[in-house]
């Protein structure tokens, strides 16, 4: 199994300026992640998640706060920490292959061993007969993987993820949810999803951290139910107690709603 990582942000406060304003996109935000743990970062669009990700991995430096991964602060981005965004990045004159090891590329720790191993991940993912195709040549699934394995490909102790699913058609967006928990799970790595999507949550995390926007502040911690939890997405959609967890967090949605009505 790899390294997994503990995650701490204490007393995250973002405020983006500009000449106008003063935007506070997080307001003392504080959680632990524990290693190997999948926790999803769960709002309405605008609550900060991006940018609490984006902090997280080192883009970004808060107005206040810190991060510590495995007890050393992050202050700028690191190969410890892997980014999955909705869009794939791949560059469409590169092949599959080439896409999947430019990390490595440009940490100078492209070999014989790791790209090996790269070689492992695309026949992990099913995509070794596509090894030596361009971009254009696959469906938008099939990219996402592709992406997937380029985040794995340099063992990060932390994954990132940025409602990678969101730009896919329904099918396709389950059969990743299950690729992405079985490769994390077998891992061990710990992982942090962002999404709008309840159903995703639930179905994907072993925590979900609801936030509140106007500032993003956590509004409450939901832990999902065990037999939940240790299922696959998919299979996880038809539990018991999922469409109840599934209609509590709605109406915490719905009353954030009215709290941004009073604004
Ligand atoms: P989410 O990912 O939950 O939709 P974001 O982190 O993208 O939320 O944004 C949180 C808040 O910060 C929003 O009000 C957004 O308009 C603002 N924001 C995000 N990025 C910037 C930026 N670069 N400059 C100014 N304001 C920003
Ligand atoms: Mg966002």
């Amino acid at each position: 199994m790899d390294t997994a990582a503990t995650v701490q942000v204490s007393g995250m406060t973002h405020v983006y300026v500009s000449d106008a304003q003063a935007n506070p996109a997080l307001e003392n935000i504080g959680l632990t992640i524990r290693p190997g743990e999948f926790v999803s970062l769960l709002g309405p669009s605008g609550c900060g998640k991006t940018t609490l990700l984006s902090i997280i991995a080192g883009l970004i430096r808060p107005t206040r706060g810190q991060v510590l991964i495995n007890g050393r602060e992050i202050v700028s981005p690191t190969s410890r920490v892997g980014y999955m965004l909705q869009q794939d990045y791949l560059f469409p004159w590169r092949t599959i292959y080439g896409n999947a090891v430019i990390g490595l590329e440009l940490l100078g720790r492209l070999n014989k061993e790791t790209g090996a191993y790269v070689d492992h991940l695309l026949e992990e993912m099913g995509l070794a007969a596509f090894r030596d195709y361009r971009p254009a040549q696959l469906s938008g699934g099939m990219r996402q993987r592709v992406a997937l394995v380029r985040t794995l490909a340099a063992k990060p102790e932390l994954l990132l993820l940025d409602e990678p699913f969101s730009a896919l058609d329904y099918q396709t967006k389950l059969q990743l949810e299950d690729l992405v928990v079985q490769t994390l799970r077998s891992r061990g790595k710990t992982a942090l999803l962002v999404t709008h999507d309840i159903t995703e949550a639930i179905a994907m995390s072993d925590r979900i951290i609801l936030l509140e926007p106007h500032p993003g502040r956590i509004r409450r911690e939901i832990a999902v139910p065990e037999h939940i939890r240790r299922t696959l997405p998919v299979e996880a959609r038809e539990k018991p107690g999922f469409h109840e967890l599934f209609h509590e967090i709605w109406q915490e949605f719905e009353r954030m709603g009215g709290k941004e009505a009073e604004t």
